[in-house]
């Protein structure tokens, strides 16, 4: 049996709008929005974290398991909102949302949020040589990925409304997949 739902990343260096966006998603859609660095650091699926950049050093069996716990890839209908994505199997990714943002742009976010010194340089490298994009590209299909601007309030919008219109398409496309559930 297919699943309902489809179930989306939404990935890119900290700061672009990850959070913003799956909560309005997740929202708006019904979906769950999983915080998968707040599972990490909830559930204690690291073996600490790196003093400098405050990065987890993150225990990934033991995250699998917990997601592979999850009704996620028989229901569907989860947005998983990491600053990573190649560790999710790609049989359980429908699309991936890599979220840009300009760089002065995204320096003042970052050190209205307290990042100084090797912690705000290494994000402001990984957005400017596109680092979570090339991730994205290399672990998943062409197609399931897509790069998005979220720079401002519009960008948001016109970003929540564009994947909106995309999960219902994707829910008609999938319409026979799911066992006598849809007319
Ligand atoms: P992430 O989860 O990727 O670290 P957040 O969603 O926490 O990023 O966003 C970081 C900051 O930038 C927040 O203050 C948020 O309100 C702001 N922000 C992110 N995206 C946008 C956007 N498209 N328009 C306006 N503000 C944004």
């Amino acid at each position: 049996m297919g699943r309902k739902n489809p179930n989306i990343v939404i990935t890119g260096t900290p700061g672009v709008g990850k959070t913003t966006h799956a909560e309005e998603l997740a929202r708006n859609l019904g979906f769950t929005h999983l915080s998968v660095n707040q599972i990490v650091k909830d559930e204690g699926f690291h073996e600490g974290r790196d003093e400098e950049t405050g990065s987890w050093f993150v225990d990934e069996d033991k995250l699998l398991d917990y997601l592979e716990a999850l009704p996620l890839h028989t229901t569907g209908g989860y947005i998983l909102d990491w600053h990573a994505c190649d560790l999710f199997p790609e049989r359980w990714i429908d699309l991936v949302i890599v979220l840009r943002c300009d760089s002065t742009m995204l320096y003042d976010r970052l050190t209205a949020r307290g990042y100084t010194g090797k912690k705000l340089e290494e994000n402001m490298d990984a957005e400017i040589m596109q680092v979570l994009l090339d991730e994205a590209r290399e672990a998943y299909r062409e197609e399931v990925v897509v790069e998005l601007r979220s720079e401002g309030t519009r960008d948001l919008e016109e970003n929540v409304e564009r994947v909106e219109r995309w999960v219902e398409q994707w829910r008609e496309d999938h319409r026979d997949d799911v066992d006598g559930e849809e007319s």
